[in-house]
């Protein structure tokens, strides 16, 4: 297992050494469609990591099924690959509840209640609500994720729905729906994700009515999405809370740089210390298949592809995104001394 690890951050790395433009030049538009066609083809062929199959409607998603897009603050989309397929967010909706939550009761009602702290434990760890009673992990882990649903405001189960999926598709730009499949065989299989939402209640965390909160969780997981309206979402995040295809400010820009932190800490599961050292990008992935990564100023990118890695991570889109970022400069902690 160990081994294996190192294996594949060496392999990172290497992929990672073509260096391209440089974090302080400006991209062209032949810049990145050379990064995008680049990436797409290098790894369409790769057959490694499987679908997630715990929910089941999940096991059923094409695995070949591969789209990457990057979408700039000026409101240019870059394509390549599936853009019309759509797969169900999963955990990258975490980010935009996380957001909303912020934009309610600010940047400290996150921080002071499920903490934004990385877990060292899987996604639906268990074992991590129990070590500190609920608190230091974060809202992308599934015990905060809840939590942070159960903070959205709202009189009904409907109003809070209708204010989740309005936030989702303000980062989106465009009407979205539930895929009624997934959600209907995640509902059917959560009871571990229900037993987690009654611990964070038991804690104190959920203030009132878990099954609500784990049931539009669930809902939220479902939202169907196509790679487009992923990048657009990355791209709204890394413009400063402005989506750049609609110009509407979507979150105010102040609270933008709390989000980016917790998903530069915990976006990408147990790998997320891993990813970053490789690409410095604040990121989230979905069981879905979906990885989203945001260079702040510069791009949002997302890449969709099923098949995952032992940490749930899409085997794929981990690959050409930081190809892509590396070849258009995107990793912000990269500059040029001062001569
Ligand atoms: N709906 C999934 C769950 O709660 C999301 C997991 C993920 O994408 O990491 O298990």
């Amino acid at each position: 297992m160990r081994l294996s690890r190192i294996a594949k951050l060496a392999v990172l790395l290497l992929t990672c050494v073509t260096a391209g433009v440089r974090a302080d030049q400006a991209l062209t538009p032949a810049d990145i469609e050379t990064a995008l066609t680049t990436a797409f083809a290098k790894y369409k062929g790769l057959q490694e990591g499987a679908n997630a199959d715990y929910i089941p409607a999940l096991a059923k998603v094409d695995p070949n099924l591969y789209g990457i897009a990057l979408v700039t603050p000026d409101g240019k989309i870059y394509t390549a690959g599936d853009i019309k397929s759509e797969v169900s967010i999963q955990s990258i909706s975490k980010v935009f509840t996380m957001a909303l939550v912020i934009e309610e009761a600010g940047p400290e009602a996150i921080s002071s209640n499920m903490g934004v702290d990385a877990t060292g434990q899987v996604f639906n760890s268990i074992v991590a609500v129990e070590q500190y009673q609920g608190s230091e992990m974060n809202p992308l882990v599934n015990a905060g994720a809840i939590t942070a649903t159960s903070m959205v405001s709202g009189n009904s189960r409907d109003e809070i729905w209708n204010k989740i999926l309005h936030f989702y598709e303000d980062f989106a730009g465009r009407k979205l729906a539930v895929n009624q499949e997934v959600f209907e065989s995640e509902a059917a299989t959560n009871q571990r994700n229900q037993a987690i939402a009654s611990l964070m209640y038991a804690y104190g965390h959920i203030k009132d009515n878990p099954a609500q909160a784990t049931d539009i969780y669930t809902e939220q997981c479902s939202v169907s999405v196509n790679v487009q309206d992923l990048a657009t979402m990355a791209a709204t995040l890394a413009n400063g809370g402005r989506n750049p295809l609609t110009g509407k400010q979507v979150m105010s820009s102040q609270n933008v740089a709390e989000v980016l932190a917790v998903m530069a800490t915990a976006g990408l599961y147990d790998d997320s210390g891993q990813w970053l050292y490789l690409t410095g990008l604040p990121a989230k992935s979905g069981v879905g298949g979906g990885i989203i990564a945001v260079s702040p100023g510069r791009f949002g990118i997302a890449v969709i592809s099923p098949p995952l890695d032992a940490a749930g991570n899409s085997v794929r889109a981990q690959k050409a995104i930081a190809d892509i970022s590396n070849a258009l400069g995107g990793n912000p902690y990269e500059v040029t001394p001062v001569e």
